[in-house]
Parts: C-alpha cells; structure tokens; sequence
C-alpha cells in the first residue's frame, strides 16, 4: 500500500512515522519547504520525502493520501487526486484505527484550544493515561505510533473533519458555530457548519455530542438533521434534565442521573465564554466518571492558555490583557463582555468580513478608546468613530501601547483583542500577542 502525505509538518510527519511502522510504502510531498527539523526526522526513518515540488509521477500512484489541513481541496494536486478517485483524508482518519484508546474531539469556531486544554486538565489531574492531539502540540498519528495512551483529546478544525470517512469520536463537543474561513468553504456558512457536524455523523447510539444549546447555528441543524449519539446541552439561560447550566451563580452538570454543582465563582477562567468551555469540559469528565472533588479543583485551579485573554501585567493600576487570538467578531465579543472597567481596545488586522454591529453596545457601554493597529482601519472608524470618544491610528504594537498608556486612568483596563488576523503587521497571532507582552514590560 503505497501512502502519500501532501505536507511536511507536524501531523504529516507524523502521519509518515505511522504509516511506515505499519508497514506502508511512505512517500511525503511539499509544495512548500519542509522544515529542518522535520526533513532530519524523515531522513532518520528512512522515510522518501521532497520539497519545494510536487513530483505527480510520484503521488498520483497513492491507494491513499493524508492531506494536512493546511492544504485547501482547490489545490490542483488535490484535484487531480480526487479526480482519479483515490481518496485524501486527514491525520485523524489514517491514524484513528490504529488504537483502541477512547478520544474525546473537540470543534467550533472560538473555543476549542481553551476547551481541549481544559478537558485535557481534568482528566489528567485524575490520573487517567490521556494524550493530547489534534490541532494541538505533538501529532496525534505520531502518538498511536508510540501507543503509549489509553484515550486522546483532540481539537479538530473543520480541515481535520474535513477529511474524515470512519472516524469518530466517544465523545464530542461543538463549542460554538459563528462564520469563519468561508474562503474554504464557496462562501456558503451552511457548507462550514454542515463541515462542524461531521463530527458526529459516524457516532453511535453509545457516544455524546456536547454541544453550546445557546448558538443558533448548532440548535438549527440539530432540528433539521439527525445524529445518533446522545445529546448532552450546555446553556448560560436554560436548564435541563441532562446536561449542563447555570444557576443562581453556580455551575450545576446532571448527567447520567449523577449531579455535579461548583459556584461560578471558584472557576479560575474568567467570563461567560469560559463558563461554556466550563461546561463543556466538565460534561466530558463526568461522562469519564471523574470524581468531584478532582473537577472541582482542576477547575479552580485551571489558570488558561496564552494570547486568550490571559492577564499580562497591572502598571499604575491598568490591567494589560492579551487576548491576540481573537481573531474574529465573537471572540472579540466575549473578551469585551467580560471587562468590567473602562477599557482601552486595541483592534485592528486582517478583516475577513467582520460585522461590527455585534460589538456595538459593548463599545458603548465599556470602551472609552479605540487604538487602531492595522493597515486598513477605515471599517473601524466608520463603525465605531461617533461611539467613542478618542480613536487613534497607529501602525505597530509599541505605539498602540504607549499610546493606551497615555489614554489610561488608575483602574482602567487595556486590552488587545483584535478580532481581525494578524498577517499584515505580524507573522501570525502568537507573534502579534507576544509583541504586545514585550510591549508591555517595556513601559
Ligand atoms: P480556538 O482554538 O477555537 O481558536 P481558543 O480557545 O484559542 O479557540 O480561543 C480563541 C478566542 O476565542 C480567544 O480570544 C478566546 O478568548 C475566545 N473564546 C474562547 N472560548 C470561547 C467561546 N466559548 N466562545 C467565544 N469565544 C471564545
């Protein structure tokens, strides 16, 4: 069986390192150039690889391909691919029948690193053998090599759903669906949400699909579409016999005639988006039969991930948070909704069709100022110029925050978050979120 990997990174090396244990003939292909690092390791395994090219001679001879998310399906050797009906599926796919471990997947369009590493959290600190995949740190295929666990959790793009044709998970969340990467997608929102859904299409009547009870996009679908997996809802407004919410200030989750309650207010994560991904995860370890007290301290205890509004530095009484990883409207939303002092908003990027009316009565009700960091800004000024009072421009991270220094009073809070891509001033969020922490030690 010959195994083509189109994309030479994380999980397409590691999908290769699986594929050539199994006893598959590995060839791996980069239109691009493949990494140091990586090119070492394939060379170590003996595995076939080239870069910079895509040799057809040499990959349209596949029974099968792994295509790594980052590769849309309109790349012509996609296409040609498809056209000759070998099949491309994802890391997922190829790597899933090769362990018996249980994995828990996790999508949506906002949520899913803060939920997979949540999720993560609590099962780890109950002692189970879980590892860690996806979207997220080391290869999935490269760990079923090692088969070291004894259940996953994954957080899957739509890219990674995409390509699957068997897989399924035990248990799956949908975090949240709000349009994003429609380029992928014809510009047609129903074809990215029906893409979020395949999540649960192979489930059974023995899985869970957790899933935000509150999105309308999610609560759409299910009325019109079925699944067979058992539903398990989680809601900020409504209760239910089975699932999970909030009420008067505590967090309850009833699931499998078992009951589990904390205050929201010992929940180390802060704002309502956090107390879905809250809920969300502890429906998963209370599915994993976890015990209460290690929830309730994992919870408590769970300090968040970089560049989601993580908590830099309070300067004179001005709290900085990064939240560079919001990178869309309802991101933005959120981390808006959860300041509860006047705040500087620096905003500004990439726009991948925003629409600012969302935001619009939190920036009334909380934003004295808006800093501008992008190289097109005027979408911003014509939303938001009558609703504030001070609006600036400014074309790098070390002005916009000398500046929201200076428009700053004791108590206020500075926040980042964007709610555009970050590609015109930065090379991707993480170096537009650390630029703004550098920033920020450097007053
Ligand atoms: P993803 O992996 O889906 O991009 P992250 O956990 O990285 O999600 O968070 C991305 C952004 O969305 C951050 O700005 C974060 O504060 C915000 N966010 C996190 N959880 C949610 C949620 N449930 N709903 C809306 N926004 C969220």
């Amino acid at each position: 069986m010959r195994l083509v990997v189109l994309g030479g990174g994380e999980s397409g090396v590691g999908t290769a390192i699986l594929g050539k244990e199994k006893g598959y003939d590995v060839f791996v292909s980069d239109f691009g150039k493949i990494k140091q690092r990586y090119k070492e390791v394939l060379i170590n395994k003996g595995i076939e690889w080239e870069d910079e090219k895509h040799t057809e001679s040499l990959i349209l001879n596949a029974d099968v391909v792994m295509k790594s998310p980052g590769i849309p399906e309109k790349a012509p050797i996609v296409k040609k691919l498809i056209e000759k009906g070998i099949p491309v599926i994802s890391e997922i796919e190829f790597a899933a029948p090769f362990t018996k471990a249980v994995t828990i997947g996790i999508t949506g369009s906002n949520g899913k690193t803060t939920t997979t590493m949540l999720t993560y959290h609590l099962l780890k600190s109950a002692g189970l053998n879980v590892g860690l995949g996806g979207n997220i740190g080391k290869s999935f295929a490269e760990q079923v090599a090692e088969d070291k666990y004894d259940s996953y959790v994954l957080e899957l793009s739509s890219f990674q759903l995409d390509g699957i044709i068997n897989y399924k998970p035990h248990i799956a969340i949908i975090t949240n669906i709000s349009p994003d990467h429609l380029d992928r997608y014809d510009y047609k929102y129903e074809n990215y949400i029906d893409s979020k859904f395949r999540i649960t299409m192979n489930q059974t009547e023995e899985d869970y699909l957790i899933y935000d009870a509150d999105d309308e996009a999610i609560s759409e679908w299910l009325q019109k579409n079925k699944t067979r997996a058992k539903l398990i809802p989680f809601s900020l407004t409504k209760t239910f016999e089975e699932g999970a919410f909030i009420k008067n200030n505590t967090m309850e989750a009833l699931i499998n005639q078992e009951e589990f309650t904390m205050e929201t207010e010992s929940i180390a994560l802060e704002g309502k988006h956090n107390l879905k991904n809250a809920m969300a995860a502890t429906s998963v370890a209370k599915l994993m039969k976890i015990r209460k007290a290690t929830i309730r301290e994992s919870l408590s205890n769970f300090q968040g991930v970089e560049h989601r509004l993580e908590k830099v530095l309070k300067i004179q009484n001005v709290q900085y948070i990064n939240d560079s990883k919001a990178t869309n409207v309802n991101a933005t939303f959120f981390a808006l909704d959860s300041m509860n002092t006047p705040t500087v908003w620096i905003v500004g990027g990439v726009d991948k069709g925003n629409d600012y009316n969302e935001l619009m009565a939190l920036v009334r009700e909380k934003v004295k100022a808006v800093i501008c960091l992008g190289v097109d800004n005027k979408k911003i000024i014509d939303a938001f110029g009558n609703v504030v009072d001070i609006m600036v421009e400014v074309n790098s991270m070390s002005d916009a925050v000398r500046m929201a220094q200076r428009i700053t009073e004791k108590g206020d809070t500075v926040l980042l978050s964007p709610a555009c891509a970050s590609f015109d001033l930065f090379e991707n969020y993480e170096d537009r979120g650390r630029q703004f922490k550098d920033a920020v030690h450097n007053l």
